[in-house]
């Protein structure tokens, strides 16, 4: 059995949550930097603005965005895990400790009726899955409102099939517009019931952005739904161009006879998660 002690976990945490904020994870950045090639104009200028925009952001370590988001945390833990105290405190005393001194913007409200600011960007959202070995795998993915607004989450059913899940898909990707800053890294959860989804396409938004799914007939839908989005020129940061979307991920679970749940939940290019294996 591996003890971890909870001071370890808030120090990680704090790293992860200001290098997430500093610096886009070098798969997204090169993608961003090979789309450049497509594009001309105002669409080649903005995706050449966003890539010295990190350069700037991660020389003076200061955020690359003013929404430095709200934080989501994926926790997976193994069975010869043990925390030497309260793995939940910990990780939020990580996100106080980062936002603060990383001197990120504190997003989140006590109340969403109320809106009184918590002052520290806690509490985290915090998704703890329980797996074999001696590791625990944390995963800070701070989220911006602008893309997660124009998520979305329908209770299609099967006969939609798969046109009914590229519509659904495409409208969002319409109607976000400019709104989720693209290019877009477009995280789909298809199955299970209505919560299972969203966390689906969460949890698709993390797989690094040149994968493709081990399921065929996701990986096929993939490969379509990128073709398809780009062509709908949405563009960077809505104002036109090829390069609406850098990758779609899918990630299925399996679901009622009745059902086909369809989350989108949209990434901007700011694509931020960063990782520890403790
Ligand atoms: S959507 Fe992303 S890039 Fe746009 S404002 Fe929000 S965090 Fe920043």
């Amino acid at each position: 059995m591996k003890t971890i002690e909870t001071k370890i976990i808030t120090e990680n945490v704090k790293r992860l949550c200001i290098e997430a904020a500093t610096f886009i994870e070098s798969d997204v950045l090169n993608k961003i930097k090979n789309c450049i090639k497509n594009e001309e104009g105002l669409s080649k200028s903005i995706l050449e603005q966003i890539v010295e925009n990190d350069e700037i952001a991660s020389n003076e370590n200061v955020p690359m965005c003013q929404d430095t988001g709200i934080t989501i945390v994926f926790v997976e833990i193994g069975n010869e895990v043990f925390i030497n105290g309260d793995l939940e405190a910990a990780i939020n005393a990580g996100v106080s400790q980062g936002y603060t001194e990383g001197y990120l913007r504190k997003s989140v409200v006590k109340s969403p009726l109320n809106r009184v600011n918590t002052k520290d960007n806690t509490p985290a959202i915090i998704h703890i899955k329980h797996v074999l070995g001696d590791t625990l795998k944390i995963t800070a993915c701070p989220k911006g409102a602008g893309s997660e607004n124009m998520s979305k989450v329908k209770m299609l059913v099967p006969a939609d099939g798969i046109n009914g899940i590229k519509k659904f898909v495409k409208e969002t990707i319409v109607e976000a517009g400019g709104r989720a800053c693209p290019p877009l890294v477009v995280g789909i959860g298809i199955g299970g019931n209505l919560e299972k989804a969203a966390i689906l396409a969460k949890e698709a938004l993390l797989r690094p952005i040149d994968d493709e799914s081990a399921d065929e007939d996701a990986k096929a839908l993939e490969k379509e739904l990128l073709k398809e989005i780009n062509e709908l020129k949405v563009g960077p940061m809505g104002l036109g161009g090829n390069t609406t979307a850098l990758a779609v991920k899918i990630n299925l679970y399996p679901c009622h006879i009745a059902s086909l749940p369809v989350a989108v939940n949209l990434q901007c290019h700011a694509s931020r998660h960063k990782v520890v294996i403790l």
